[in-house]
């Protein structure tokens, strides 16, 4: 067939929108409002995180049971190892199962931080519970003896920090493969290249689930780096020149973000992506719009 021309969107992705557990009334209005933009998109899933160290396990129940009741999307909980032992942590799981919930996203997680700020996102000073799963491979082996979960994992395409090397970190995805993971959704990553080259890396290590990269929209420039900063995710020289002098005109500041995910999304498209994982921060502007642009409409008829 002939090429396609370069701007006609691209056509049969699918997408799934991660959305984190709501503390405040105003916040689940925030969350609600999102949902029922992007619930239409018709995602493969929407996954709900679980905060550092356990401390959303009831909210993130109550969040993902909700919104798979509500909107009849598969969702997927989060479930972290840190700070619980096996039992609890079987013991959410079973919860999850006997609520219907079937995909979970299996992830050692990050220490809190600690009051000095040091810790938390990025992982150091991670110390496995002396009763728990040490990693996420243990955790994907123990939640597959709890039930026949669809089990997603993390992965990085630049390198956990933590990570003995770039190797170990691969083996250790395999060893998350091997334990009975379906899927990797990876760390959000600023440059494409480093994903593509990460998939080849993966490949040639024999790791043949699909690996879907994590898009970040950037609603905050900033922060963004500051995040990037503390998972060892690159910020292109090209990309803080888009960015610079748009700090006082946030709209301006949305234009481009669009664009450079949806950029960033086709070029990964025509190297043979074909799913994305939007980590919307409970908000659905951005999102939307990236999707629209990417040729993922509307499907069910939006919520009243
Ligand atoms: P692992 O796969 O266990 O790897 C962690 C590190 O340990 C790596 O450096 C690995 O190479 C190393 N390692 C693994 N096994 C061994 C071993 N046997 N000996 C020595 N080193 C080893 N965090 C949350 O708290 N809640 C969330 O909801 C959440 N959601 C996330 C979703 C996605 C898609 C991603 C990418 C991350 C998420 N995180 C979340 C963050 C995640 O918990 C951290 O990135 C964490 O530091 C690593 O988690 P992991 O599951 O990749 O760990």
């Amino acid at each position: 067939a002939p090429p396609k021309p370069l701007l006609e969107p691209p056509s049969g992705l699918r997408v799934s929108f991660e959305f984190f557990p709501p503390k405040t009334e105003k916040m689940q209005e925030a969350l609600w409002q999102s949902i029922h933009r992007l619930a239409p998109l018709d995602p493969a899933f929407v996954s709900v995180t679980y905060g550092a160290g356990g401390s959303t396990r009831e909210r993130t129940h109550a969040t993902v049971t909700a919104i798979q009741a509500e909107t009849g999307i598969p969702a997927a909980a989060h479930l972290t190892c840190v700070a619980a032992t096996r039992e609890e942590i079987d013991a959410v799981a079973r919860a999850y199962w006997d609520a219907g919930i079937r995909h979970i996203v299996a992830l050692r997680g990050d220490p809190p931080p600690r009051p000095d700020g040091t810790g938390g996102l990025g992982g150091t000073g991670y110390q496995p519970h002396p009763g728990g799963y040490a990693y996420a491979a243990d955790l994907v082996a123990g939640l597959k003896r709890v039930a026949d979960f669809e089990i997603s994992v993390a992965c990085f395409p630049e390198v956990h920090p933590e990570a003995r090397s770039a190797e170990d970190d691969l083996d250790n995805l395999r060893r998350k493969v091997d334990a009975g993971a379906c899927r990797a959704i990876s760390q959000f990553f600023f440059d494409p290249d480093a994903f593509l080259r990460f998939r080849d890396k993966a490949a040639a290590r024999g790791i043949d689930i699909p690996l879907v990269p994590g898009v970040m929209p950037i609603m905050n420039f900033a922060k963004a780096v500051e995040m990037g900063g503390k998972c060892n995710c690159a910020v292109p020289a090209w990309m803080t020149d888009l960015f610079e002098g748009l700090d006082e005109t946030p709209e301006t500041r949305q234009l481009v973000a669009a664009t450079v995910a949806v950029e960033q999304c086709r070029y990964l498209e025509r190297e043979g992506v074909k799913q994305f994982h939007f980590y919307t921060l409970n908000r659905a502007e951005l999102t939307v719009a990236i999707c629209h642009m990417l040729g993922v409409r509307a499907k069910r008829p939006p919520a009243a």
